[in-house]
């Protein structure tokens, strides 16, 4: 019967939805094996994640909140985690492999002395917990089991579908231990680069531009076609470092990891390290001029022509139609 904890992440009060495709998934486990979802909040208002929490199938969520929990802080919200877990012992806890989870489930782990396992995409239960994670830049799977008591997994945003349940979570709150703590760091202030566009990570939609787009000037190209699907504009490698688009843009291994219902490639070739950061996109649509890019091997729609005519075609359509 096991007890899963999951992270519910905000920044800001802004809600992750990865929080509650790993609760929907942690629901089927405890349906079939008995057990609790049990969400783990920390910030100053619990209301909205309880809501949807519960929504999405957790029987509770716990809450902490306080000056040092009050914006994102590895130190005190590690801590405040950690001390969740000697007190509750859930079995696991599900972390989203985010920037923030990233930073967070190792710290988490360390203070707890358990196995961590990183960006998993596949979670089963039979007896114990059997983690699944892309190696070799997503050319191959690797199952995993652990032999501690406890385990922090982080899960990859958009592994797992979100299932509305239509229940709701009691809320208990916690003494996460960090009350009036001295914290070795302290945030003072947070400047989002992203001014106000979709998140890339979160997107349901992203459009992407590699070299083909020839220089700086064309990404709004990019850009133009994403405002008009509301969705991230992402970029390969080969342009953020040609200073063409901010690092916060690239897709692949050195970059961020999506995995939304529809990924646009645009003038990128299909380079293994860019599959690795999109290639459990549920549609993949490419772009490319040479009809033999390796790119289209993972699309499932491939065109095969001049970006600079299908790009302001396809946003001309989608712009006709949406309005
Ligand atoms: C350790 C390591 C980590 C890396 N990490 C990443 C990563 O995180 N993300 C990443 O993306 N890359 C990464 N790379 C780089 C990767 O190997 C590739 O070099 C890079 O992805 C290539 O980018 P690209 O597809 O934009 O450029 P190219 O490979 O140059 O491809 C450009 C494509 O545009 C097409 N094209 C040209 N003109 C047009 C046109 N007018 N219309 C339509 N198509 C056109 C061409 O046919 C070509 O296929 C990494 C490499 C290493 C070694």
């Amino acid at each position: 019967m096991p007890n899963i904890a999951v992270f519910i992440e905000q920044r800001d009060g802004a809600l992750k939805k990865v929080a509650w495709q790993m609760i929907s998934e942690a629901r089927k486990i405890t349906d079939a094996n008995g057990g609790e979802v049990w969400g783990v909040f920390l910030g100053a208002d619990a209301t909205e994640a309880t809501a949807a929490a519960g929504n999405h199938g957790a029987h509770k969520v716990f809450t902490a909140g306080g000056d040092n929990l009050a914006t994102y802080n590895s130190e005190a919200w590690g801590a405040a985690l950690a001390n969740f877990c000697k007190i509750n012992n859930p079995d696991l806890l599900m972390i989203g492999s985010t920037a923030m989870g990233k930073d967070l489930g190792p710290k988490v782990a360390a203070k707890l002395d358990c196995a961590c396992i990183s960006d998993a995409v596949g979670l089963s239960f039979d007896g114990g917990f059997e983690y699944r994670r892309p190696i070799f830049a997503g050319k191959c799977f690797t199952d995993l089991t652990t032999s501690t008591s406890m385990t922090v997994v982080g899960i990859r945003p958009n592994a797992f579908m979100l299932n509305e349940m239509g229940g709701s979570a009691t809320a208990e709150a916690f003494d996460a231990g960090v009350d009036g703590i001295e914290l070795k760091a302290v945030v003072k202030s947070i400047e989002a680069s992203s001014g106000g566009k979709v998140e890339l990570t979160e997107a349901e939609v992203v459009v992407s531009g590699g070299r083909g787009i020839k220089g700086p000037e064309n990404y709004e190209l990019i850009e133009k076609l994403a405002d008009v699907l509301g969705a991230a504009a992402g970029a390969s490698r080969a342009i953020v470092d040609a200073e063409w688009v901010d690092y916060s843009h690239q897709v692949g291994q050195t970059g961020k990891t999506v995995g939304p219902n529809l990924y646009i490639a645009a003038g990128i070739s299909g380079a293994i390290q860019h599959l690795a950061g999109m290639s459990s996109s549920k549609c993949i649509v490419a772009i490319n001029k040479d009809a033999n890019a390796p790119i289209f091997k993972v699309a499932d729609y491939g065109i095969a022509a001049d970006l600079f005519n299908v790009l302001p075609a396809l946003t001309d359509e989608i712009g006709k139609l949406k309005s």
